[in-house]
Parts: structure tokens; sequence; C-alpha cells
């Protein structure tokens, strides 16, 4: 163990400083062996001599993290670069916006992730700002204060950089709003909310001014923008109330959204009781309304249907309305031909749709389903053994699992229809008796099977199991090169290496406030209330990434139970 540990500190000295090896050699051939010059470099060897592949990981978020730690192959030689050294529990981040969870809590070093693996992996703090596909290269910079620029090399590219906060190019925002996206923002936040209550004490403000500096505003009812404005009203009404009596009938919290509903992507149920939840705590819910301009100290709306224009006076803003692709994914589909799209798309192995060797995972890329009608031809044709022009069930029941396995709609669209299988959908054009079925009837019965194809969500849940799904095809990339295991390739010849990524949907909870959460489990169960809320301690205590952060949450959480939220300013 100890010479391990030698040898370890040695390789490592040699590979943060290249030019060392020179005097090695010198030092060695002197010495009469060359043998240490390949021990200076065997890190970059896997254990059977081949030369390590590169892989460069862009992020350290629900993606990159997963991807890293679930990351086993010791064949490759792992560079992470990411702006933050830490990965970041973000559900949690609307309990750290009030102290309800320490910062410290929800974070978690990526050198301390990735330290006990037997992959080697390198951490560098430094943003990416342009990747270059055709020369396999990212320029990257320092975020310290030098602000150093340097280019890595890779082989392989897992681009998980995440989204940035969009504002819709709203005027004022930047400027004047908050956001929720990382834990500086929560962190922000946390200090805000307790200076407006300070200032309002003061004994020369006015009541009006008193007002203005008191009142929330909160601008979208997506999960997060509701999370935040219940955990804002717990923390107001059970703890600020009595440390600041004087100034508590002045609070008032608004929730800004702009459509008819809040949550509009939960079950129906769950809209409904946060609504009227929010009305009885007091919320000043305004649903149809959509902010058009931020002043430091105001406001203005814009009702959707009847365009009245109104002004909100504010303390403190915090926009939440949903995320937009970052300017360096934007300059990197320019360059790959991707210009007139939104979102970078993959395809369903999360390759990246016009690059070789580069896969986009979690919220900055979306995955591109092939239509099933676009390959209509050539699945009739590959099916079809015998070449006679019509399919026999036979020949299409063997083909069955590998459409099923490359064009998941048809299974989506079948369980739906309540059918057990496709041979079900046939006998819907046909009638009962199938026995032979013409390309004609063929594409007759699979022409709905398509829009059932629908982009996953952004969240962490995509992302890490994206991160996981990459993890095992790295892990047996050599295996199934020469053992394919995906389904057969309906265009061209062979098998697809590997199954595409499929995603399974565990659920979501949307906290209320008042120690009530909803939760929206798979198969459309809802639970309102008090359990919900128990089930939400236990999901996300066991969703930690490690037993530090475990250990930390949950003492919090007993903390805060005991002796109330921490109010003071630093
Ligand atoms: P991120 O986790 O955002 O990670 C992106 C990484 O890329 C970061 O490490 C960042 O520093 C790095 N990066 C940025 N720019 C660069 C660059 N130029 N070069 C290199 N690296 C870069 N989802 C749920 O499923 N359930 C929840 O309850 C939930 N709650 C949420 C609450 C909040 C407040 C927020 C903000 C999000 C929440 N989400 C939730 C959504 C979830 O956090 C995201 O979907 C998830 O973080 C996406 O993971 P990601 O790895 O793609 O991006």
């Amino acid at each position: 163990m100890g010479s391990l540990n030698l040898y370890e500190r040695f390789s490592r000295t040699f590979r943060e400083h290249p030019s060392l090896s020179k005097f090695l050699v010198v030092f060695a051939l002197s010495g009469g062996g060359v043998v240490a010059y390949s021990v200076a470099n065997s890190e970059n060897y896997d254990n059977v001599g081949n030369q390590k592949k590169k892989v460069v990981v862009l992020g350290t978020g629900w993606a990159g993290t997963s991807f890293l730690r679930n990351l086993k192959n010791p064949s490759y030689d792992v560079q992470v670069i990411s702006p933050r050294n830490y990965f970041a529990f973000t559900p949690l981040l609307p309990s750290v916006t009030v102290g309800t969870v320490e910062a410290r809590s929800v974070v978690e070093p990526i050198r301390n992730i990735v330290k006990k693996k037997k992959v080697d992996v390198d951490f560098c703090e430094a943003e990416c700002y342009k990747i270059d596909a055709k020369k396999k290269k990212v320029y990257c910079r320092s975020t310290k204060n030098d602000k150093e620029e340097f280019v890595v090399d890779y082989d392989y590219l897992v681009v998980a950089m995440g989204a940035r906060v969009n504002t819709f190019n709203t005027p004022g925002v930047e400027e004047n709003c908050l956001y929720l996206k990382e834990v500086e923002d929560a962190q922000k936040i946390r200090r805000k909310v307790i200076d407006c209550f300070e200032k309002a004490s003061l004994p020369n403000v006015s009541d009006d001014e008193r007002k203005r500096m008191l009142q929330f505003v909160v601008v979208g009812g997506g999960p997060t923008g509701v999370e935040f404005a219940a955990e804002l009203h717990d923390f107001v009404s059970e703890d600020l109330v009595k440390l600041y009596p004087t100034v508590k009938d002045f609070v008032k919290i608004s929730l800004l959204e702009a459509t008819n509903h809040i949550l509009n992507m939960f079950d129906k149920r769950i809209t409904v009781f946060a609504e009227e939840k929010f009305h009885r705590d007091g919320i000043d819910l305004k649903t149809g309304s959509m902010v058009v301009n931020v002043s430091d100290k105001e406001i203005s709306t814009k009702e959707i249907k009847t365009g009245k224009i109104s002004t909100i006076p504010y303390g403190m803003a915090v926009w939440s309305t949903g995320i937009a692709t970052r300017p360096v994914v934007l300059d990197f589909m320019k360059e790959i031909g991707q210009a007139n799209r939104r979102v970078l798309a993959t395809d369903e192995w999360l390759r990246v749709e016009g690059t070789n060797d580069i896969y986009a995972l979690g919220d900055c890329a979306t995955i591109n389903q092939r239509k099933v009608m676009e390959d209509i031809s050539a699945i009739f044709e590959k099916a079809d053994k015998d070449q006679s022009g019509t399919l026999t069930v036979k020949e299409f029941q063997d083909a069955v699992n590998d459409i099923c396995d490359r064009y998941p709609q048809v299974q989506l669209y079948l369980k739906n229809k309540n059918m057990s299988s496709i041979v079900d959908l046939l006998k819907e054009t046909k009638g009962d008796v199938v026995k032979e079925i013409s390309v004609d009837e063929f594409k007759s019965a699979l022409s709905q099977v398509d829009s059932q194809v629908k982009n996953f969500p952004a969240t962490a849940q995509v992302a890490a199991q994206q991160g996981t799904y990459l993890a095992d095809c790295f892990n047996r990339m050599d295996k199934c090169e020469k053992h394919p295991e995906g389904p057969i390739r309906f265009r061209e010849s062979g098998r697809h290496r590997f199954r595409p990524f499929r995603y399974k949907h565990l659920g979501q909870f949307a906290p209320l406030g008042g120690e009530q959460t909803a939760a929206q489990l798979p198969g459309d169960w809802v639970s309102i209330g008090h359990s919900s809320q128990w089930l939400w301690y236990s999901v996300y205590a066991s969703k930690q990434v490690s037993w530090r952060t475990r250990s930390l949450v949950v003492s919090d959480w007993m903390r805060r139970f005991i002796f109330g939220r921490d109010s003071s300013q630093i």
C-alpha cells in the first residue's frame, strides 16, 4: 500500500509536470535502465498495454456526476472541467434560501466523489468556452482571477453543462431579479430576505416603504417557484413574525404565473390543492399575468386576457421561469450544423447529432427520437426476410422486439390503447384474422405511433439516469463492440452496439409548505399532505450522494424542528 502511494505520488508529479519525464529518461539511461520512462507514462496505458482513451467531462452537475460515479472501466483517462468543484443537490436549494438546510449540507466536493475510484480522474476548475469538434479539442478558461486559458484534447467528450436561466429577454430582469439556480443564488436570497426585514425595521422608514420592502415577488409557478414561495411563507410565519413583530403585518408574498394555473406539469388534483392552500396561507397568486418589465423597485405585469398593465412595488424579486441553452453550447450547435435548433440534439444513445465521439446529457441537450414513419419502408424490408413483398405474422413477430427497442413510442402507443402486443395493432387495421400484411397496411397500422414521441423533462432524474446509462455504455464499450446488444440497424447492416437510453419516471414531489407535500408517483398515484412530506424526507435523505451530506441534511432538519431557522445575516 505504501509503495503504491509513493508510486501514485510520483506519477501525479510527472503528470502535473510533464517536462520532468525528460530528466527521468536521462537519469534512467545513465543508470543503465529505460524502464523508468515507461513507468512514468504507464498511467496512460491500460493493463493490456493499450493507450488509454481520454474522456473529457464538462460539468459536475447531476448528469456529469452520475456519469463519473458510475464509470468503472479503468481503461479511460478522465479529465473533468467545471467552474464549480462540487456537486450540488439542487432539489434542496429552495430549503437553503431560508436556512431550513445549510448550503454546505447540500454540496459534495467532486474530488471527494471521485477519489476512491479505480479510474484515473483529474479535475480542473475552469469553464469551457469553445468546443472544436473537428480538432477534438475543448478550450477552457480558469474561473480564478488570472482567467488563464488552456486547451484540452479528447477522444470522447461528455457535455453535461446544464442550462442557464431563461429571462425571455424581459427588460430589467438580469439587473434587478435574483435567480434560484445555483447554491450562490440560494445564499443571496437568504441574505436578501433578512436584509429586507432589517431595513424595514429601521425607525425612519415610512409605512409605504416598509410595505414595498416586505413585498416578496416570485415569478414562475413551476415546481421551483412554488416550492420557494412555500418555504418563504413558512420562514416568515414560523420564525420571522416572532423576531420582527413590529413589521409582520407589512409582509406579502406574491407568486406570478403567465399561464392559468401553477404546477402545470402535475396532476390537476395537485394544482387545485396547491392553489387553494396558497389562498388559505395568504400567498397572493396572480395567474394569467406576464411580467413585462422589472425596474429596481417595481415589477410591471400584463394581464394576458385583458392586456392591462399593472405595477407591483417590491423588496425582493426571484425569477424562476425555466431554462435556456448556454452561449457556449449555442456556438457549438452552429459549428456542427444545428444552428436552427433551440436545444442541442442527440440521438437515442446520447451521441450529439452531426459529430463523432461527443455525447451530451442532462439539461443541455434533448434526445431527437427517430420517428417510425421516417424508417417505415426500411423496417418493412428488414422484417420481410423472404423478400416476398408481404409480411407474415411470424416474420413480423421476429422483428417486434427490435422495433420496440429502437422506437419506444410503439410501446407507449400500445399502452395508451390498452393493447397487449403489436399484433393487436395490425388486427385493428386488418380485422381479427391476420396472416399476411402488405407494406401499405403496415404503414397504416403504425401511422399514429409517432404521436407518442415526447421530450424528457429537464430534471435531475433524467440527467442522473442519462449519466448512469452513458457510464454503463463506456464500461462495456469493447465488449459491445464485439458483441453488439442493441436493436437491428434498420437502415444499415448489423446491430447497434447498445440498447438506446430509456427513461424510467420514478415520480415527482411538490413541497407546499406547512409540512405538506404533493407526490405524484408512477401510475398517476397522487398523494397530498403530511404523509407525503415524510415520504419526501426519506426519499431526499436517501438520494444524497454521500453519508456526509445525508447526515448533515438530516441534522439540519432536526435542528430546524427544535430551534427554528437561523435569521442571522452573514
Ligand atoms: P446542472 O446540474 O445544472 O450541472 C451543470 C454543470 O455544468 C455544473 O457543474 C456547472 O458548473 C457546469 N458548467 C456550466 N457551464 C460550464 C462550462 N462553460 N464549462 C464546463 N462546465 C460548465 N429536478 C428534479 O428532478 N427534482 C427536483 O426536485 C428538482 N428541483 C430543483 C430545484 C431547483 C432550485 C433547481 C434549480 C433545479 C431543480 N431540478 C430538480 C432540476 C435539476 O436540478 C436539473 O434538471 C439538473 O440539475 C440538470 O442536471 P445537469 O447535470 O444537466 O445540469
